[in-house]
């Protein structure tokens, strides 16, 4: 028989407000890769409403097209949203994703010659010696690959911590944001955070983010793990157990 969509209805509280929706699962084998487009939707549902209520406040977001300082951090991603990204570039026209690859490998040789490669990849973003790590990447003044013109050249796929980054101090504090403090949205749910502790569940390892400028090179030493499948419906049950309390129905789409 052939493999159907299943879809299910979502109804989810945060402190922000209710989120309901419904989202369509395969009900077949799929990677891990596959739950992101979930995880953006969502992000972009928690953003829009923190987005809502501090302008309820008075607040305005001074972000905008054309300023990229945040785009010179170091970006955390989830295992999920590293394969992703590496689907992106795959199906991207031979010359881009060349020009990217190439400027993805002049940041991993920068990194490589200042000691830095090991400490970024610490699963342990947290910890002190890794904000002192993320200090001084930022200080290295290294281009987010993927930043063209101050722009982000993925913006429709990008990460869900990038989508995450709204702030309503000047943008001038973007510029130091080690001395000047960044007041930034608060959002009550971290999907990036959702994306990884459903990896390790799945793989039975520790949860963990990854540089998003160090993305091919994580890819490229985690092999097959990109291309594991799992059940759609294991997957999204399991995912959506890390978003938290919600209730779920599920049907096959018409
Ligand atoms: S993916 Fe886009 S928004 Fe995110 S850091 Fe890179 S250029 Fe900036």
């Amino acid at each position: 028989m052939a493999n159907q969509d299943l879809f299910y209805s979502v109804q989810l509280t945060t402190p922000l407000g209710e989120i309901r929706g419904k989202v369509a699962v395969q009900d077949a084998p799929m990677r891990l890769a596959e739950v992101v487009p979930t995880a953006l939707d969502l992000t972009n549902i928690l953003v829009q409403q923190a987005i809502k209520k501090e302008q309820a406040l008075g607040r305005q977001i001074s972000c905008g097209p054309g300023c990229g300082m945040c785009c010179r951090q170091m970006v955390p991603v989830s295992p999920p949203e590293a394969f992703y990204i590496m689907d992106l570039l795959d199906f991207m026209a031979p010359n881009t994703r060349a020009e990217l690859m190439a400027r993805f490998n002049a940041i991993e040789k920068v990194l490589q010659k200042r000691g830095m490669i090991t400490p970024l990849m610490s699963p342990e973003y947290t910890d002190d010696p890794v904000l002192a790590v993320a200090k001084q990447y930022y200080t290295l003044n290294l281009e987010c690959p993927f930043l063209t013109n101050e722009s982000c050249s993925i913006y429709r796929y990008r990460p869900v911590v990038c989508r995450e980054y709204n702030v309503t101090s000047s943008p001038e504090h973007c510029k130091n944001p080690y001395t000047l403090e960044v007041e930034k949205v608060s959002i009550p749910l971290a999907l990036s955070a959702v994306l990884s502790r459903l990896t390790a569940r799945l793989t039975h390892t520790k949860p963990r983010l990854i540089p998003l400028s160090l993305v091919p090179y994580w890819v490229s030493k985690v092999g097959e793990l990109r291309w594991r499948q799992w059940p759609g419906a294991e997957l999204f049950q399991t995912f959506m157990s890390f978003v938290g309390p919600s209730s779920h129905e599920q049907g096959v789409a018409a």
